[in-house]
């Protein structure tokens, strides 16, 4: 499996579900849950900004130049609209993974030959919160399986 550098989910607790990865929409409960948990730690004092606003800068520089905006206030600083970024890790890939500039190369390197790993994360542009989102297979076989629309 690659490794995800940026580690998103660094602060706050760690989520046991490192052996069974759990359907994709009881993930995305999961990853919210774990997200409203850290905002949560932020605002009764049990998790300074520092914990956990700390985006690589590299995350950073893709959020202000790819990212698209959600429309959802960044509940840690409530200054900013954070923004979504995916990165792509799989063969022929940058170790740290890949961060499609556009709509178009991201649905290029989904539909590789070769599985590739995506992870969609959150990021606040202003200070540097930063939470995954979502995490799915994509190329390959799977994109095969489940490329019809
Ligand atoms: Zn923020």
């Amino acid at each position: 499996m690659a490794t995800y550098s940026l580690s998103p989910v660094s602060a706050g607790r760690p989520k046991a579900s490192d052996t069974t990865e759990p359907p994709d929409g009881q993930a995305r409960v999961e990853y919210r849950l774990a997200r409203n948990a850290v905002v949560e730690d932020v605002r009764r004092g049990r998790l300074t900004r520092v914990d956990v606003c700390d985006a690589h800068p590299e995350l950073l520089r893709a959020a202000r130049n790819v990212g698209t905006a959600t429309g959802e206030d960044c509940p840690i600083c409530e200054e900013a609209v954070t923004v979504a970024v995916t990165y792509v890790f799989g063969a022929r890939l940058p170790p740290g993974g890949r961060c499609p500039g556009s709509a178009r190369e991201l649905n290029q390197l989904r539909r590789r030959d070769e599985p590739v790993l995506c992870y969609d994360v959150e990021v606040c542009p202003g200070c540097g919160w930063h939470h995954l989102t979502r995490k799915y297979p994509a190329g390959g076989r799977s994109a095969r399986a489940t490329g019809r629309r």
